[in-house]
């Protein structure tokens, strides 16, 4: 069966084996009847043998009996003349070929060929049995032989002779030989038989006949019927699916089909149905959408075609490497054949040979055991230039038409690109004008833009080959100087003098005519010398900008950079982006709180201390990260936190105040640094953070160093009575490290005066030439106690971690004491626990000591 062999390539060693029926059924058939003859014909065959033996045993039998008798019968009547008469009338007998009488010594006494008398009758006799004979007359017994080949049957009997006149012998013996002639009853017999096999063979052939054609009409007709329903079910016509009537198997299995026809119908609609959305979502895509097998296209939406500008439906069978330019060809086929992924820019070809600059994305996948791989294509071209033209767009500075940072950037990295090659130096130099802020804001926008276009202008004029120059920011330039020769001393010094020469540029008096005035600039430079270790664009751009503002920090002009000085740089860097992130709100942040107390031990309050708990470096005090916070300007939001924070706190434990009594006077110091002070909104912000929480203000001490105070003393002042005026203390922080000058301090409104650690330290310490100017740490302590009190201030000593030292002071007069003697900075609850414990035992404690020797 040719049809079956899809299945046959799939069978399994079990699978049944099948014939064509329409061959094997009418052969098997006749075969079989055939046989059935044969075994018949074998059977008869036997019958036949058996009726001749019957004929043997019975008939002959019998008449050699009845012969025997009567011719003994004969030989007793002695004269013997009847004895011809009855031998020969067995010969009257038609199965009876012939018959005679034989004596011992073989003589024929009588026959029924009278011929024979007296002759011997192995001589004349055909086929006379000498053998039986013998035995016949030795046994006195008769004896059967038959002969089925020859068709005959002789007879033998003894039969007991009369003595002739003279014989002495008692008894005479003879034989009587009878041989009949089978073949009339072997004729009939064999008649009989053909007519039985002709009539079983006809009967059988006709059962044949009809088995055959009954097999055509039940079998093979509904088995052709279903295999052309199959077939036409494999074409897709699920309409004409066959139907047989009756029961049986074959109809279990039309109907088997039929219920396949109907769910293989639905699966199709549902699949045509999925197809056609697939289709419209593929031909709905920008994209071009592309399916190839090793390179031969399976499918492609219609963005495809139009992106190829093929006519629909021509992509199919198509060479897909035929659409990629030649370049891109042999990278494109090579990650076919390793089956890579992923996403790459290729250059395709129309068809008509132009290049189409695409972005593909290709991914395979492994569709009904064949690789497919989908291959998404973009036409990047416009995409392209727009980049291009926002490139040349984004490389110009607008104002000096000089090349920008982001073209800087790239020069540079081209730079680093090349500074592999021996003996090839080159140098970074950022150059920042001094004080443009006040060009723009005296003279106005307008004039400090033309004051940089002329400033540009300059720089690129005093430019030789191998330099070039770019705006970087608002005030600053950087000079780029390539192809520098010899050690790094000689390229350094080559270095300096052209960025000299460009600050001699920047110093030539500029005419605004607008103003009718002459302006003389100055500007700061720092150089960066390449190769070193940096070998990122921004990075070299840091440290020259770094070693710019070392220059301006130290008043030289132009500034090297030292690689120590960045690495500070970027701790410091790295540090100020954590502690942006800290600021966003992780929880990083949190405040302890340090007790405050009287010369008793009573709490009178609290200064909050900061602490960031960093997510990779553990808790950081803050001496690492204010200074920071404070250069950077994030000490301004962080301030702020802690305001909110601490005031909170405050107002929590307030609130507690029936079991926590400590609390219901308790101040709240909190430090503010010089920048978040200066901050315009400072004032607001204090006095937003007070009315939302719902803390009076009186309760609130902001500590302020003797720096703040210093840096503008005026507005200084002008801020601290506004927010006195709402009611907000002031103290004077580690006073006696700043400016140490107490002129000022009769005009702050400041209610406390906190002494630094390091006079408490120095209690008991010998006294130290230049130290204190000569005087011991205690009489300065008591000097100053009593200006302060002089002053109507209150005065608190920081750091007070001895006894002893609290006894001196306590002695010259201090009011607030704060330290670790007390108690370290705690967070909130354990600041409470403390709080409670100790205030029972604190007054005992500083009275033992005020009282002590
Ligand atoms: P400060 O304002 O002088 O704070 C007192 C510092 O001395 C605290 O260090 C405190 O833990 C420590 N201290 C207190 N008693 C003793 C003592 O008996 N012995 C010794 N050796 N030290 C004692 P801390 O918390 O590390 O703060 C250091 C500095 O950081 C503060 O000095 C303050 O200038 C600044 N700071 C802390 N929190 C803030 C804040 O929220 N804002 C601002 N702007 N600065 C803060
Ligand atoms: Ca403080
Ligand atoms: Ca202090």
């Amino acid at each position: 069966m040719s049809d079956t062999r899809p299945l046959a390539q799939t069978a399994a060693p079990d699978t049944p084996r099948v014939v064509r029926l329409q061959l094997w059924l009418p052969l098997g058939m006749v075969l079989t009847a055939l046989a059935i003859l044969c075994v018949l014909l074998v059977v008869d065959g036997g019958r036949y043998i058996a009726s001749l033996q019957q004929f043997a045993d019975r008939t002959a039998h019998e008449e050699l009996l009845r012969t025997r008798r009567s011719l003994e019968a004969a030989l007793r009547r002695t004269d013997g003349s009847s004895l011809d008469g009855l031998v020969t009338g067995l010969g009257l007998d038609r199965a009876v070929r012939h018959a005679a009488l034989v004596d011992d010594a073989g003589a024929i006494l009588a026959a029924t060929r009278l011929a024979w008398k007296g002759g011997a009758a192995p001589q004349l006799i055909p086929d006379y049995p000498q053998q039986a004979a013998r035995q016949v007359l030795q046994t006195q017994r008769e004896a059967l032989e038959l002969s089925i080949a020859g068709q005959r049957l002789t007879a033998l009997a003894p039969v007991t002779l009369g003595l002739r006149p003279g014989e002495l012998r008692a008894t005479r013996h003879g034989l009587l030989l009878i041989e009949y002639d089978l073949s009339p009853l072997a004729r009939q017999a064999l008649g009989h038989l053909l007519q039985q096999a002709l009539v079983f063979g006809s009967v059988l052939l006709l059962g044949a006949l009809i088995a055959v054609l009954l097999a055509r009409r039940l079998i093979l007709r509904p088995l052709q019927v279903l295999q052309q329903g199959l077939a036409r079910i494999g074409a897709g016509d699920f309409t004409h699916v066959p139907r047989l009537r009756g029961r049986g198997e074959l109809r279990e299995l039309a109907d088997a089909m039929a219920r396949m026809a109907a769910e293989l119908q639905a699966r199709s609609a549902a699949l045509q149905d999925s197809e056609a959305r697939y289709r419209q979502l593929s031909d709905a895509a920008f994209e071009g959408i592309v399916l190839h097998e090793d390179g031969v296209i399976v499918d492609g939406n219609a963005a495809a075609e139009r992106l190829m500008g093929v006519p629909p439906g021509s992509l199919m069978g198509r060479d897909l490497f035929s659409f990629v330019a030649a370049h891109d060809m042999p990278i494109m086929r090579q990650r076919a054949q390793q089956g890579e992924e992923g996403v790459w820019s290729v250059d395709l070809l129309d068809h008509t040979g132009s290049i189409i600059a695409a972005e593909c994305s290709v991914r395979q996948r492994s569709v009904g055991g064949r690789t497919l791989r989908v291959v998404a294509v973009r036409d990047i071209r416009e995409r392209l230039a727009a980049q291009a033209e926002i490139r040349q767009l984004s490389h110009v500075d607008a104002l000096t038409g000089l090349p920008n940072r982001h073209a800087l950037l790239q020069q540079l990295a081209e730079e680093v690109a090349r500074d592999g090659l021996p003996g090839r130096r080159a140098a970074l130099a950022v150059l920042n004008l001094d004080a443009f802020k006040s060009v723009n804001d005296s003279l106005g926008m307008a004039a400090g833009d033309l004051v940089l276009r002329t400033i540009a202008r300059r720089l690129s004029a005093a430019l030789v080959p191998g330099q070039a120059v770019a705006r970087i920011n608002a005030d600053s330039f950087a000079l780029l100087i390539s192809g520098l020769q010899g050690s790094l001393e000689q390229a350094s010094a080559t270095a300096a003098r052209a960025v000299e020469g460009l600050l001699a540029q920047v110093a030539q008096p500029l005419h605004l005519p607008e103003h009718e005035q002459v302006l003389h600039l100055s500007a700061a430079a720092g150089v960066v010398m390449m190769p070193n270790d940096s070998r990122e664009p921004p990075e070299l751009l840091r440290e020259a900008e770094t070693a710019m503002h070392q220059a301006k920090q130290a008043g030289t002009r132009v500034q090297f950079f030292a690689h120590a000085l960045q690495q500070a740089a970027s701790a410091r860097l790295l540090l100020r982006n954590d502690l942006r992130q800290a600021l966003d709100g992780h929880g990083q942040l949190l405040l302890h709180y340090q007790p405050q107390v009287d010369r008793h031990g009573q709490i009178l309050g609290v200064e909050a201390l900061v602490r960031w708990q960093h997510p990779r470096r553990g808790l950081i005090p803050p001496g690492e990260f204010i200074a920071e916070a404070e250069a950077s300007g994030l000490i301004v939001p962080l301030g702020q936190w802690v305001l909110e924070e601490a005031v909170s706190c405050l107002r929590r434990w307030r609130s507690r105040a029936d079991e926590l009594p400590w609390a219901r006077q308790l101040s709240m110091g909190v430090n503010v640094s010089p920048r978040q002070f200066r901050d315009n909104d400072f004032v607001a912000r204090v006095q937003d953070v007070l009315a939302c929480v719902g803390v009076d203000a009186l309760s609130l001490e902001l500590e302020l160093t003797e720096n703040v105070v210093a840096d503008d003393l005026q507005a200084t002042l002008e801020k601290m009575a506004e927010l006195r005026r709402h009611g907000v203390r002031f103290a004077l922080d580690d006073f006696g490290t700043g400016y140490s000058s107490l002129s000022y301090l009769k005009h702050l409104p400041i209610n406390t005066l906190k002494i630094d650690r390091s006079f408490v330290m120095d209690i008991g310490a010998p006294v130290q030439d230049g130290g204190s100017g000569g005087k011991s740490p205690s009489v300065l302590i008591d000097a100053i106690v009593a200006m302060a009190h002089q002053l109507d201030l209150c005065v608190l000593a920081e750091g007070v971690e001895t006894p002893s030292q609290l006894a001196r002071l306590v002695a010259t007069g201090c009011d607030v004491f704060q330290g670790y003697y007390f108690s370290r900075p705690l967070p909130e609850d354990a600041l409470v626990a403390w709080a409670q414990a100790q205030a029972g035992k604190a007054s005992a404690q500083v009275q033992a000591v005020v009282t002590g020797p």
